[in-house]
Order: structure tokens, then sequence, then C-alpha cells
């Protein structure tokens, strides 16, 4: 028999290469050789993790609920794609810009201002910080007033990277850095331990 090339897809796992094929063609650069450590950027990891070991005013489940909640109004089909997208169907427009810091607001609270990078991985990740700043400022203001942290914001941040419903497909996720992708998991381990 000739050898097949392409064999069929087994009947009954059509979900998981679909995503597969998602996460490749969404794929901004190559995957990590084995010469370079998989989560590469030291100092971006070390920056986000003392972001994280920050003081907390929300509790980590509520963080995560909050996360799954706009990825369930987002309704995409793959969680992975471009937080552009993400962001678009939350009704949020992320826009470059030079100004400085996160958390800016201008002339619309829908308008998403993110720092440029020209590295689009990193890109990612400001429009999904910029993302859960603009998402906290709606819940504090429909819970009238109750703070929120920095540390929440990051998690936030993270958290809307890889929602909880999605935490099983994470080895699949391309669309932020890898240090962002190690510290979701540490995540994910805090929340259960906090359960
Ligand atoms: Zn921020």
């Amino acid at each position: 028999m000739a050898f097949r090339r392409h064999p069929k897809r087994p009947r009954g796992d059509a979900t998981l290469p679909l995503f597969a094929e998602l996460a490749a063609n969404n794929q901004a650069t190559p995957r990590p050789c084995r010469h370079r450590p998989r989560h590469a950027d030291p100092s971006a990891y070390k920056q986000v993790r003392a972001e994280l070991e920050g003081e907390w005013k929300l509790p980590l489940r509520d963080v995560e609920d909050l996360a799954e909640a706009a990825h369930r109004e987002g309704a995409l089909e793959f969680p992975f794609l471009s937080p552009v997208l993400f962001a678009a169907t939350l009704g949020y427009a992320a826009d470059p810009y030079d100004g400085g810091g996160c958390g800016v607001t201008g002339l619309s609270p829908y308008i998403l201002h993110c720092r440029r990078s020209a590295d689009v991985l990193r890109w990612n990740l400001r429009v999904l910080h910029e993302l859960a700043h603009a998402l906290l400022r709606r819940w504090r203001e429909a819970r009238e007033g109750r703070e929120y942290t920095h540390a929440d914001v990051w998690g936030l941040t993270l958290m809307l990277a890889v929602p909880r419903s999605a935490l099983k497909l994470i080895d699949l996720a391309r669309h932020v850095p890898q240090y962002a992708l190690k510290l979701r998991g540490q995540l994910a381990r805090a929340v259960r331990a906090a359960a």
C-alpha cells in the first residue's frame, strides 16, 4: 500500500486539529528552538512576576471569572486569536500610541491606547493589558467604586490571554510571549490552591 502523506483525521477528534491549525496560522514567531530557553526574556518575566506579587484587592477566582465572562461575550471560536480582534468583539479598538505608560484613558473609554512595539507578541500582551485596565474600570463603575490594584490588572491580563476554559489548550497558545504563558500557568495553580 502506498504511503499516505496526509492521513484522514480520526473521527470525533475534529476540534483539536482545528485549534492547532488556527494556532499555527496565528503564530507570529517561530517556536523557540532547543538552543534558546523556552521562557526567554527573563527581565520581562521578572517585571510582570513582581507586579503579580504586589497587593491584590480582588479574589483570584473573581478575576478569572471576569476573564471567562469576557471570552463568553466575545464568543470567538478559538480563544488564542489576535487580541486586537478579541478586544474588537467586546467593542474596544486598539490604538498604537507613543504617549507613555499604561492605563491611559483618552477621548473614549472604548479606545485602548497601547504603547507601540516592534514585536507582535509584546504588542498583543499590551493590548490585553489595556483591555484589562478598561474592563476593570467598567467593573469598578458597575460596583460603585470597589477598588482594584495593578496586580489585579496584570492578573486579568494573563487570564484574558488564556481563560480558565482554555487552560487545557495552553500549549497551543502562540499569541503572547512564552513568559506570559508560564506566569498564567502559575496563576492557575494559585487559583486552585486558593479554592
Ligand atoms: Zn497597567
